[in-house]
């Protein structure tokens, strides 16, 4: 991949500055070729609001890292994009934090969502973004993810967390079963 994580962000311009100055680790690994299995996230508490960024290769995902061609495989992505799109499902943030889903926005050059720019090494990704509007957003202290049982060739999350008590990095592996939790802060 040669583009930067957050390139194709369609956020207002001080907000993406404002999360690439907060995860710059994020957007420089995301320079790199990508890992199978790996899914990096960068929640942003900000305000009113938690946004949690998601880049992923497809092969996690779809177990395919390329468009659709039978319809089993367009199967696939409707349902990939169906379980992404209910993100309050796959991302149950600290309910003292009252969050309500708001916005997705889903680019994968690859599916043809969004505007990205078309992988040149032969993998494809897909990045997400899911903003979440909260009674008191500051408050969250965990977020509790159903990624691996939503995508079980998914095996490692590495999250960075940017709260206004600090900045944060988690590593999880994928757990025996049931969803795993992403903590930071006191
Ligand atoms: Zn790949």
């Amino acid at each position: 991949m040669t583009r930067s994580f957050f390139r194709t962000l369609t956020l207002p311009l001080l907000a993406a500055g404002a999360l690439l100055l907060s995860f710059p680790a994020l957007a420089q690994r995301a320079q790199h070729a990508h890992v199978h299995g790996k899914v990096e996230l960068g929640i942003a508490v900000d305000g009113p609001s938690v946004t949690i960024e998601m880049e992923s290769p497809l092969d996690n995902l779809l177990g395919f890292e390329r468009a659709p061609r039978t319809d089993v495989e367009k199967n696939a992505v409707e349902q990939m994009v169906a379980r992404l799109r209910a993100a309050d499902h796959l991302f149950q943030i600290d309910p003292a934090a009252g969050c309500k889903l708001g916005p997705v926005q889903l680019e994968s050059a690859a599916l043809g969502l969004g505007k990205a720019e078309p992988d040149k090494d032969g993998h494809a990704e897909l990045e997400a973004t899911f903003a979440f509007n909260c009674t008191n957003a500051a408050k969250a202290r965990f977020v509790d993810t159903q990624l691996f049982e939503a995508f079980p060739a998914t095996r490692q999350i590495e999250a960075e967390i940017a709260a206004p008590d600090g900045q944060f990095k988690r590593s999880l592996k994928r757990p025996a079963s049931g969803s795993a939790r992403i903590g930071w802060g006191k």
